[in-house]
């Protein structure tokens, strides 16, 4: 028996869902954002840096006509957190979706590495995933749903110098997904991750121009990915057009590691 036309058309439909999106000030975050509201989500962007998710908030709602909310604090502190899920929740009394994107990297060799700078990055990455799947696992479980997207890296896959503890907390948060998903699967709720290659940000406009011109170079694609490119996947997984999958790790890399 095939599914009613309709329901196919409107796989991608958001209508009536919230999404909670860290670090969505700026780059991808801001566009995974963007992609949502347009397809129906009421949004609440947490940032580090309140002005600019109140900023990236107020665009979003002018140009989609959804609702958007805005909150400031670090995604590695369990009460701004906390205080984030809460006040989520009173203000829409429900999160059907959570992105985990908030993010930075450092990169140096491994031997000038501070331990500071090592666990700033791990705090980040990976405590700052825990956090938020922890304190909204409970509110989903309950409702018998959810969709939960952690941005982990194509870096978290293969080797570039100068990234080893990025590299590896990025590989934490696809294992972290892994085993999350196997424990939230009998609840409903379903949890994937995203490995982008090299996307056009602020994140990555700090590489020198020979490193992009070498990462264009070995990019089968021939060029750096946009955040607009991370749209699409982010649907795919935050919608029922991926009602069967979970556990999984989607790869958006311009063909790096198919190499
Ligand atoms: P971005 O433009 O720098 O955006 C990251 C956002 O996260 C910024 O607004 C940043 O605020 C915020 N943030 C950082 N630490 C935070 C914290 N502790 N609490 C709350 N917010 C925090 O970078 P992006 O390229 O969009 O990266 C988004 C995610 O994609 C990251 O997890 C990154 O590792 C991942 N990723 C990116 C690429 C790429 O090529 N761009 C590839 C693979 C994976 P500030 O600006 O104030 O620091």
């Amino acid at each position: 028996m095939l599914p009613p036309a309709n329901e196919v058309r409107q796989l991608h439909d958001l209508s009536g869902k919230v999404a909670m999106v860290t670090g969505a000030g700026s780059g991808l975050g801001r566009a995974m954002a963007w992609g949502m509201a347009c397809n129906g989500a009421d949004i609440v962007i947490v940032d580090q840096d309140a002005a600019k998710a109140r900023a990236c908030a107020d665009e979003i709602a002018a140009g989609s006509g959804r609702k958007t909310m805005s909150l400031g604090g670090d995604v590695s502190a369990e009460d701004d957190v906390r205080a984030a899920v809460m006040a989520a929740l009173a203000g829409f009394g429900r999160v059907d979706i959570l992105v985990n994107n908030a993010g930075h990297n450092i990169r140096k060799p491994v031997s000038q590495f501070s331990v500071d700078e090592f666990d700033s990055l791990h705090n980040v990455h990976v405590r700052g995933t825990f956090l938020f799947c922890k304190h909204l696992s409970e509110h989903m479980q309950q409702r018998g749903s959810g969709s939960i997207i952690n941005i982990s890296s194509m870096l978290g896959l293969i080797a570039a110098p100068g990234v080893a503890p990025y590299a590896a907390a990025k590989a934490a948060i696809a294992a972290f997904s892994r085993v999350f998903a196997l424990e939230m699967a009998p609840h409903g709720v379903r949890v994937n991750a995203i490995a982008p290659g090299y996307i056009d940000t602020p994140l990555t406009r700090t590489h020198p121009d020979e490193v992009r011109a070498r990462i264009i170079n070995v990019t089968p694609m021939g060029r750096f990915g946009l955040p607009r490119e991370l749209i699409g996947p982010m649907l795919f997984l935050a919608s029922e057009a991926s009602s069967f999958v979970t556990g999984t790790t989607l790869l958006v890399d311009g063909g790096w590691t198919a190499q």
